[in-house]
């Protein structure tokens, strides 16, 4: 009749080491599945003949080693085959590092030996490091091995919501829709999604979060031959140079791995050449990688909060909990008031120590704000504990003195205190 939908399902035939590059379109999912061959998302091999579905907006691409016939079932932002990718060339980088593992593996006992390649990959923005980093893992996890995926990128990580760095062992292939399993996370919360707010607390929090996973590995064979691969943020100057360098300093990167820039190669190899144990390899940078403009990130942050609390197919039910404002200790880290130069000695600067804890009284500033549930048991462990979760709050009543909050789940907080940086939420 004349309500039928207009036919769109369509076969596409890729040849060997081809892929067929997809945006989905902003307002409606699509389907898609495998009909003969083999292919695979980023890494990870899709099953034969079961419909997959694709959220909109997402970019992805389904590459083919030995040639596939695919089906697709919806319209899409663009879609188009390529036949040149730089595929071969990741997928020699991961045989590189799975000799590696295999060498550890075989040296059980000696420290150095026994410790798999720690893999760091960095670039500019949109030059495809998460890609690169979630295809290194898969392969490595479909070939059995555990390796520890860590996340740097405050603005656009992958393994929790923005302003946090974390790590997770990645078990198995990284299911192309689902993303990183959120299982167990090791998460600190840094609070914005900026480095330059407080380069030096970010560099705490990485030391931190290095010195945990250095904790692991010492006493878990199996995940340290499986080594770690780290993503870094796309500021790859001043700052951002200065973070990278201290990044591969404090998890003893052993493979630098950079994406799409002759120049930070050329000066990541000349101030590592003096360390024997540090390879630096330049990649091509992969013609599918789509450059995502202010707006289209600030949209992703925001719908990687909404994901925390509902779930991608809004499979989670969070819930929504009153307290009263003495219930709540809340901490700000850093950025407190200063002296005014004024007040100075003349010559003095003011010091603002980045890591200094000020406590927050409730103020409408609250209102949508984003908050870390922290593990520690004292105001002065917050820095060095990492977060159990987040909190979101949704209303302030002054009178009642009471305040509203969403959480993943009912009941009491898994700790007292709660971290606020600069994240707000206003659900779309
Ligand atoms: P970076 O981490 O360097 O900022 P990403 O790896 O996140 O870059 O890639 C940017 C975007 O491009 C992501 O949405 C990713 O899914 C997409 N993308 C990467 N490689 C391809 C490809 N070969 N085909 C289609 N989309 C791709």
């Amino acid at each position: 009749g004349s309500t039928a939908a207009p036919k769109t399902i369509r076969q596409v035939k890729l040849d060997k080491e081809c892929e067929f590059r997809v945006e989905v379109s902003p307002d409606a999912p699509l389907r898609l599945r495998l009909l003969t061959g083999t292919a695979e998302i980023f890494g990870t091999e899709i099953p034969p003949e079961i419909w997959l579905t694709f959220p909109p907006r997402l970019k992805f691409a389904a590459f083919t080693w030995y040639g596939a016939t695919i089906e697709v079932d919806g319209t899409t932002e663009t879609d188009y085959i390529a036949d040149e990718t730089p595929m071969v060339s990741y997928v020699n980088v991961h045989a590189v590092l799975d000799a590696r593992r295999n060498r550890a593996k075989a040296s059980p006992g000696d420290s150095d030996a026994s410790q798999g390649p720690r893999v760091i990959v960095v670039g500019p923005t949109d030059s495809g490091k998460s890609t690169l980093s979630r295809m290194l893992l898969s392969w490595a996890a479909k070939q059995g091995w555990k390796p520890t995926f860590v996340d740097l990128d405050i603005g656009q990580g992958s393994i929790t919501i923005p302003g946090c760095i974390a790590a997770t062992p990645i078990e198995l292939p990284i299911d192309p829709v689902e993303g990183i399993p959120l299982d167990m996370p090791l998460v600190y919360f840094y609070g914005h999604t900026t480095p330059g707010v407080n380069v030096d607390l970010y560099k705490v929090l990485v030391k931190e979060l290095a010195h945990i996973l250095e904790r692991q590995f010492a006493g878990n064979a199996e995940s340290r031959a499986a080594g770690m691969v780290i993503n870094t943020m796309g500021w790859i100057e001043n700052i951002g140079y200065e973070l990278l360098l201290h990044a591969i300093d404090t998890f003893n990167a052993t493979v630098v791995l950079v994406l799409g820039q002759e120049k930070l190669c050329s000066m990541l190899k000349d101030v590592l050449k003096n360390k024997s144990n540090v390879d630096v390899v330049k990649l091509q940078k992969s013609g599918g990688v789509v450059s995502r403009n202010a707006k289209f990130r600030q949209k992703t942050r925001s719908h990687r909060i909404r994901e925390y609390f509902y779930g991608l197919s809004n499979d989670l039910s969070p819930h929504s909990n009153v307290a009263n404002f003495s219930d709540l200790c809340i901490y700000r880290i850093g950025g407190g008031p200063q002296a005014p130069r004024s007040a100075l000695p003349i010559g003095a600067e003011p010091a603002a120590d980045p890591t200094r804890l000020t406590p927050v009284n409730i103020n409408r500033d609250l209102l949508h704000s984003v908050l870390a549930v922290s593990f520690a048991k004292e105001p002065d462990e917050i820095i060095s504990s990492n977060v159990a979760g987040f909190i979101w709050i949704t209303d302030i009543d002054f009178e009642s003195k009471k305040i509203t909050y969403l959480a993943p789940s009912a009941g009491s907080l898994p700790g007292k205190y709660l971290i606020q940086g600069s994240l707000i939420w206003y659900e779309p």
